[in-house]
């Protein structure tokens, strides 16, 4: 606490990012991708002249935007971009949920959530997931000031489809829904159609996750026209140029390469799916999941004392220590190889 710091900067509470280790460890931890991004991006890399960054990079990044445009199958003015989708959300906060009414979102989703709703002064309602650990779309009321989920949720990995989203907006009609698509290549269903028919529908989507670019830092949101405005009104009162010259070019050649990114989705997808056999073998309760992550508890084995396990044999997995997710391991799914690693652990460890 410091005297120095304005009087709303002493009531945050910041996001804790999963650690990023010094020391090699199985990295499991931060949902990142496993493989190496696109050939495409690494050639783009190559072919990148310094003398691009003496200027400042497009302030509407629409080159970017026209790529993502494309493959979204929208306008590039229903396209939004910025500095990693963390970002996208932040700034969707400012422009939509800083109501009368309170946001409503799920007790168990992306626990960013929660951090902006305080860095913005915005109050928050939360609601139940089902018995299923489901996102319980029927909870949220006509009456929120905006609703906000990550679909598939995190770190729960079930995702609604499109159907039920579409049934959602036809009964909250009066404020800005914000679905986080974040983990929606891994076996989810994209919301991202419906906004042509709905005006008020935000969808987040990032390169950090199925496109393996975590470390460039871009997101994008696809929205009405209006919605994509009001993103632009913040953005520009805050930062003309979140995406620089170089993210940009690599964004677009990672868009350009689907045989590598239907590649990379589908052997996480298999990876998935053989761990959660190997885990439910091991006695392991799993949740089933569509993103690149396992949520997983043990009726039989702490979940804290697990993870020192773990990590002391060499393997990094997240556990939040939270009420309601204590009891629970969230296991990002790295290569066959990692996983093995995984595995063997768990083996010497649940005996
Ligand atoms: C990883 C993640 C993000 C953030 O992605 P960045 O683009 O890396 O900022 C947003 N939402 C959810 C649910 C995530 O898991």
């Amino acid at each position: 606490m410091s005297k120095f710091w304005s009087p709303e900067v002493r009531e945050l509470t910041p996001y804790v990012p999963g650690e990023q280790p010094r020391e090699r460890l199985i990295k499991l931890n931060t949902n990142e991708n496993p493989y190496p991004p696109a050939p495409a991006v690494e050639a783009a890399l190559r072919d990148f002249s310094a003398d691009h960054l003496r200027r400042y990079p497009d302030p509407t990044s629409f080159a970017l935007r026209e790529a993502l445009a494309e493959e979204l199958g929208v306008d590039t003015a229903q396209v939004f971009v910025g500095n990693g989708s963390d970002e996208v959300l932040a700034l969707a906060f400012q422009a939509f949920f800083r109501q009368p009414r309170p946001l409503s979102m799920p007790t168990i989703s992306y626990s960013f959530y929660p951090v902006y709703c305080r860095l913005y002064g915005v109050e928050r309602r939360t609601h139940p997931l089902d018995d299923q650990w489901r996102v319980d779309l029927d909870a949220f009321p006509e009456e929120a000031g905006g609703v906000i989920f990550a679909n598939p949720n995190a770190p729960t990995g079930h995702g609604h489809g499109r159907e039920a989203i579409a049934r959602l907006l036809e009964r909250i009609t009066d404020s800005v829904v914000l679905v986080d698509e974040a983990y929606v290549d891994f076996g989810g269903e994209s919301a991202a159609p419906l906004v042509e028919r709905f005006p008020n529908l935000l969808v987040t989507g990032t390169f950090s996750k199925s496109r393996s670019l975590a470390g460039l830092r871009l997101g994008y949101a696809v929205g009405s026209r209006e919605l994509i405005e009001g993103l632009e009104r913040v953005k520009d009162s805050f930062n003309s140029y979140p995406v620089d010259s170089l993210a940009s070019a690599l964004g677009i050649a990672s868009l350009g390469d689907h045989e590598h990114f239907d590649a990379c989705r589908e052997a996480v997808i298999t990876t998935r799916e053989r761990t959660r056999v190997r885990l439910e073998t091991l006695g392991f309760q799993v949740l089933p999941s569509q993103t690149n992550f396992l949520l997983v508890s043990h009726p039989a084995f702490d979940a804290a004392q697990l993870f020192v396990g773990l990590r002391e044999r060499g393997v990094l997995v997240r556990h939040f220590n939270t009420d309601a997710l204590r009891d629970h391991l969230r296991i990002s799914i790295g290569t066959d190889d990692e996983m093995d690693s995984l595995i063997e652990a768990l083996e010497s460890l649940c005996r």
